[in-house]
């Protein structure tokens, strides 16, 4: 469970929250942005990270008056450089140096970098003993216990951002968990909801990438269309609570209100309920152990909403079978099954497979790689770069 300590309190007495922000172009980072923006009296910003997007890193850096700024790409340090020479701020460039943000002095940090590419960084936070907020689903499911197992060496505290997992958080009595029977992860079901297999062979990037509820960045909206969203996020739950596969249920909710619900065993279930906006779990983790404003659309449950739950077609969606799977065998196969999709969704974004191929893709290299039990940060990485190496051969056979 993530550990619940260690916070300053944020109240009008208290001093600023001095935050960094891993990913801040993205769709998490920019709504994180959002909120510190509207309330300057309570944040400072430190840390703001990106992959190659200068432009607009420059801006949030000078608006912001940010004192240090990091871009994952060399190749764009010379136009960051460029648009930020007439300030005082510190200018990076390469891996390395998004981590070294990420270690820099802060009070919490955002971690919403895309992929396994978030893992060091997200590390480097948490090896600080920082208040890290977690939007990056990949790095949890590759490091796993390893990560967590950081957390409580260096007392830091992990608060769950993915909407799911934070709805989980908030409802979730540690004190209680020995009453709790199960929890259920709710998933809109995506764009394709009730086509069948055939109708989604010829599915364009674009239309996979409209999501119906959620406006989001385009690999996760490509993993919500196949509900390899909800199965990594099923992993994410594994680690994050502490539970087994059998205690993750997932239920098909297409009005993304009910984000997740937690059942008691006296069939008490508590559910987390909020209209589809990420700038609510992200206010969470922001204002965590308490609350603050949003201006984000409200729902009024005292009008006419309806709210269906229905179970997932294990059929069409492959990857709620695979996952299953996937905790059984635990070890590297997290890792590999993350990989693949990393690589597989990157091939469809640039048209190179079909929609349908995803999650075959990611099946044959959980068949054909061979299961390891890595330890430590090193061994994890060496699997990813394995597992890409895999995919990639299994992806240049499809074409
Ligand atoms: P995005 O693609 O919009 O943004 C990704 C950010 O990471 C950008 O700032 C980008 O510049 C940066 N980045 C990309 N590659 C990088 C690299 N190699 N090194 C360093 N930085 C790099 O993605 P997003 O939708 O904001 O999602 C971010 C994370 O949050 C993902 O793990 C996603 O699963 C998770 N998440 C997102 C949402 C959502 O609503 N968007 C909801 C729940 C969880
Ligand atoms: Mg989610």
């Amino acid at each position: 469970m993530a550990r619940l300590s260690n916070v300053q309190p944020l109240s009008s007495a208290s001093p600023k929250k001095r935050v960094t922000v891993l990913g801040s172009t993205g769709s998490i980072g920019k709504s994180t942005i959002d909120l510190i923006s509207a309330n300057p009296d309570k944040f400072e910003v430190i840390g703001l990270t990106a992959g190659k997007n200068a432009d607009l890193v420059a801006e949030q850096a000078r608006t912001l008056n940010a004192r240090y700024v990091a871009l994952s790409d060399p190749r764009a340090y010379a136009r960051l450089k460029e648009l930020l020479a007439d300030t005082n701020i510190e200018i990076m460039a390469g891996d390395d140096a998004v981590a070294d943000i990420a270690a820099r002095p802060a009070d919490w940090v955002m971690s919403a970098i895309v992929g396994a590419a978030g893992l060091k960084p997200t590390l480097a936070a948490v090896r600080q003993g920082r208040t890290v907020a977690l939007a990056n689903k990949e790095c949890i499911v590759c490091g796993g216990d390893f990560v967590m197992g950081e957390v409580a060496r260096h007392k830091a505290t992990l608060l769950p951002v993915d909407s799911e997992h934070n709805a989980v958080f908030q409802v979730f009595n540690e004190a209680q968990r020995e009453h709790i029977d199960r929890i259920i992860l709710t998933a809109s079901g995506g764009p394709f909801l009730g086509k069948s297999r055939d109708e989604l062979r010829n599915v364009t990037p674009e239309q996979a990438v409209a999501h119906p509820n959620w406006s989001m960045g385009a690999k996760i909206s490509v993993d919500s269309a196949t509900m390899m969203n909800k199965a990594l996020e099923v992993i994410e739950a594994s680690y994050l609570f502490s539970l087994k596969s059998e205690k993750i249920d997932v239920s098909i909710h297409p009005q993304s209100i009910i984000h997740a619900i937690v059942e008691y065993k006296d069939g008490s279930m508590l559910a987390q309920m909020g209209a589809p906006d990420m700038r609510t779990p992200i206010a969470v983790a922001l204002a965590w152990p308490e609350r603050m404003e949003t201006t984000g659309k409200r729902l009024d449950l005292t009008k006419n909403i309806n709210l269906s739950l229905y179970p997932v077609d294990l059929d069409r969606f492959k990857a709620i079978s695979l996952v299953r799977q996937v905790l059984k065998t635990g070890g590297s196969a997290p890792i590999i099954f993350n990989a693949a999709n990393e690589l597989a969704v990157a091939a469809f974004l640039d048209r190179k497979i079909r929609f349908t191929d995803i999650e075959d893709v990611v099946e044959r290299v959980l068949e054909e790689m061979p299961p390891a039990r890595p330890e430590g940060l090193e061994a994890i990485l060496e699997i990813d770069i394995k597992a890409r190496a895999l995919a990639g051969c299994v992806l240049n056979s499809l074409k």
